[in-house]
């Protein structure tokens, strides 16, 4: 018997919802998968932003794209959306957990804490705001949980469908000074492979990447200094720790998303695939 052809040919015409869709990684997502053929609902809390994202993707790749306000913490909002999805491209075959982050008030500016130093607790963990924690737990998990809740309903009736998280270096071993970001990463490889293993029978599978160090919005404040452009201690350290010797560019996550959405890896789930130029596997030596 011949083995059935390679292709990512069974992506053409599904309908994948990316949130955080305009986002730096979310619209880079978004215009890889449309030039596959996939219809892409950008779905963002900044409807602006998405409809601006959707219309330049579709120009772009001349397959069908298009923008939805809805926030992911909002399961109301949610089911909103879902409707409006329903009633202007059917229903979604694939559900890409874009949206996340981290943010500055849960950012130590210490990456250790040292004994007897009086006065410093503003700069370590200790002088974290505890709301800032809660957000960024929300944001990354409850972020990441409604939208399936909500928009994997008509999979789990049709038995098949597709789930992509968006993990983080940080959930594999914590980087200094973001415990929050690291903790809720974290948290993300655990439901992954706890969604897999629930949903493997309904037909869905659930997988993650995990972004090495690309240079976006949210980390360039860590990594580069705002007034010279130059690497920070940090974004030296980054660089150092990466074989590759260079941040990743959006676009380079395309590829390994493509294969966990396509019929390609139609028996891989629950796993979460780092893209890092090496940064996981390096141990420094
Ligand atoms: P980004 O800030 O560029 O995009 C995030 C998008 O999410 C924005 O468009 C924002 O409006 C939207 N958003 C925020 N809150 C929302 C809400 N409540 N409801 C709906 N939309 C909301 O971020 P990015 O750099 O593209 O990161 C995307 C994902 O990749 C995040 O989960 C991030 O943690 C993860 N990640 C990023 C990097 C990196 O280097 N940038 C590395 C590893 C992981």
């Amino acid at each position: 018997m011949m083995n059935k052809a390679i292709s990512f040919d069974d992506l053409k015409g599904k309908v994948a919802v990316i949130t955080g869709g305009a986002g730096v990684i979310g619209s880079s997502l978004a215009e890889s998968l449309s030039g596959l053929g996939v219809i892409t609902v950008i779905l963002d809390i900044n409807e602006v932003e998405a409809v601006k994202v959707a219309s330049a993707v579709e120009a772009k790749t001349g397959t069908r794209s298009f923008g939805v306000m809805a926030n992911v913490l909002d399961k109301q909002s949610l089911q909103e959306a879902y409707g409006l999805i329903l009633s202007r491209v059917g229903d979604i075959d694939i559900l890409i957990n874009g949206a996340g982050g981290n943010h500055p008030d849960a950012t130590a500016k210490l990456e250790f804490a040292s004994s007897g130093q009086e006065g410093d607790e503003k700069d370590t963990f200790y002088g974290l705001d505890p709301e800032a924690f809660r957000k960024v737990f929300d944001l990354n998990f409850l972020g990441t949980m409604l939208p399936v809740m909500v928009l994997t309903a008509g999979m789990k009736k049709r038995g098949r469908g597709v789930v992509l998280n968006i993990s983080s270096m940080n959930a594999f071993r914590p980087l200094t000074r973001i415990p929050a970001y690291s903790a809720a990463k974290a948290s993300i490889n655990n439901f992954t492979q706890w969604l897999a293993v629930h949903l493997a029978k309904a037909g869905i599978r659930v997988n993650a990447i995990a972004p090495g160090f690309f240079l976006t919005y949210q980390n360039r404040f860590l990594l580069t200094d705002k007034e010279t452009g130059e690497l920070t201690e940090r974004g030296k350290k980054v660089m150092a720790s990466t074989p590759m010797g260079r941040f990743g560019n959006p676009e380079e996550l395309g590829g390994t998303v493509a294969y966990l959405l396509s019929d390609i890896s139609a028996f891989v789930t629950g796993v979460v695939i780092p893209v890092d130029g090496g940064f996981n596997a390096y141990s420094g030596v």
